[in-house]
């Protein structure tokens, strides 16, 4: 893979800070060492001695007063070495992936620890979107993703999709107005990346099956396409064995995998990690060494004991019970729309995620209707045209989330959204 091409003038020109790469040495160096280097604060001074943080089995992890002074000091910028080892084994337990062998140029695999796996999706935005680009992503698709990239200045090309997630087809006919990377005469601005949420997308629910995924992945051979798979909502597919992610399929290199932990163990400890070939992750720290430095010691540390004490076993011992109880949640949802919304609305099940998208019959706009009439209602949902390429395009779905409410509030929602339906109407 030809890297260079796709990086954009800002990032090509990101250079290495001393200071941080002094931080890396470091880390790396034994005890021994004496270093008058760091500008690093002397812990000693801070107010914090030790932590012990009990889990909901009521077992706990212990937070010493040694681990507390590397916990609330700077630390790497790719992320606490233990806690970006214990992950890249994790993606090779899940994914596999075909370039853990190759050499760093050929696009190795590499990771690092962002802040949520939005600061690492914005990073790879910025990384490889110029103004005027033409960039793929499904439509309609999450919201984050459309603030982070629409100030880019570049032209979105949505790709249609239905329960599966993209529809290949589709995306062969968009790209037939390229030729080719084979064709002898280079084409004008072709689209570099293709954006997509392979599981229990949000806001639609839809997940990709394996086959339309190795059919994208040629597209994406074809095209010499940078595939940019978000997927935070990996960990909650409901069916196994799970789908197999782009990640493993990614022969060439061409793949940026956006995990995260928010869904499963927290989303206020902000660890998102970002898995995809060397010169690219190495280009996303650049970045990071001139922004936030390196997601929070603390809570790297914090789950970085979780995942120790767990070990790969528990923690996927964990993740089964995280999908039992959104699977249930689903199932409550469904039973619920099928009470109240039949005849008025049209879904399908989700098969990961937390979202049920919900087509409203005989409603143009669902913004209007739930902007103006739904807090009167008391409920209340997210409008359709929050998913959309242009905001102002009329939507006429709602999505719906079985996350944070009973089944009994979910019944009451969905009751009370069919009363909606049938005022907005008449
Ligand atoms: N991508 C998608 C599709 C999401 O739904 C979210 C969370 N709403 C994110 C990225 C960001 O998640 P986080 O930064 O918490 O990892």
């Amino acid at each position: 893979m030809n890297y260079a091409r796709f990086l954009t003038a800002v990032s090509a020109a990101r250079q290495v800070s001393p200071i941080r790469a002094m931080t890396d040495l470091l880390m790396r160096s034994p005890p021994s060492v004496i270093s008058l280097a760091g500008g690093a604060p002397n812990p000693g001074t801070f107010p914090f001695k030790s932590a012990t943080v009990t889990l909901s089995d009521c077992t706990t992890i212990e937070i010493g007063e040694g681990l507390m002074k590397k916990a609330l000091q700077y630390s790497a910028t790719p992320g606490v070495p233990e806690l970006v080892s214990w992950l890249k084994e994790l993606q090779k337990n899940l994914h596999n992936p075909p370039t853990l062998t190759y050499s760093p140029d050929q696009g190795q695999m590499e990771l690092c620890i962002t802040t949520g796996s939005q600061e690492g999706l914005s990073k790879v935005f910025e990384m490889l979107i110029n103004p005027e680009d033409n960039v793929l992503l499904d439509a309609p698709t999450y919201s984050g993703t459309l603030a982070a990239v629409k100030p880019l200045g570049c032209n979105l090309i949505g790709v249609p999709t239905d329960q599966h997630g993209i529809i290949p087809q589709a995306l062969k006919d968009i790209l037939s107005r390229w030729r080719p990377v084979t064709a002898i005469k280079p084409e004008k601005n072709p689209p570099k990346i293709l954006y997509t949420i392979p599981n229990g997308g949000n806001p639609t629910g839809a997940s990709l099956t394996a086959e339309r995924k190795r059919e994208i992945y040629q597209l994406a051979q074809e095209y010499d396409l940078i595939i940019v798979e978000d997927d935070p909502y990996y960990f909650l597919q409901f069916n196994k064995p799970w789908a197999p992610s782009f990640l493993s399929m990614d022969v060439d290199g061409r793949v940026i995998r956006a995990d995260s932990m928010s869904k499963i163990l927290s989303s206020g400890l902000r660890i998102g990690f970002l898995t995809g070939p060397k010169p690219l992750i190495d280009r996303i720290i650049l970045h990071m060494q001139v922004s936030t430095l390196h997601t929070s010691t603390f809570t790297q540390v914090m789950t970085l004991q979780l995942l120790q004490k767990w070990g790969l076993e528990g923690f996927l011992e964990h993740i089964d019970s995280v999908i039992r109880f959104y699977r249930t949640q689903r199932d409550a949802m469904l039973a619920s729309a099928d009470k109240w919304l039949t005849g008025l609305a049209e879904w399908y099940s989700p098969t990961g995620g937390m979202f049920l998208w919900i087509k409203i019959k005989g409603v143009q706009d669902t913004h209007q209707m739930i902007m103006l009439k739904a807090i009167s209602n008391e409920v209340l949902l997210v409008p359709g045209s929050a998913f959309t390429i242009q905001s102002t395009e009329a939507s006429c779905y709602v999505r719906a989330s079985f996350s944070l409410s009973t089944p009994e509030q979910m019944d009451q929602g969905l009751q009370r959204l069919a009363s909606l339906i049938i005022e907005e109407r008449k």
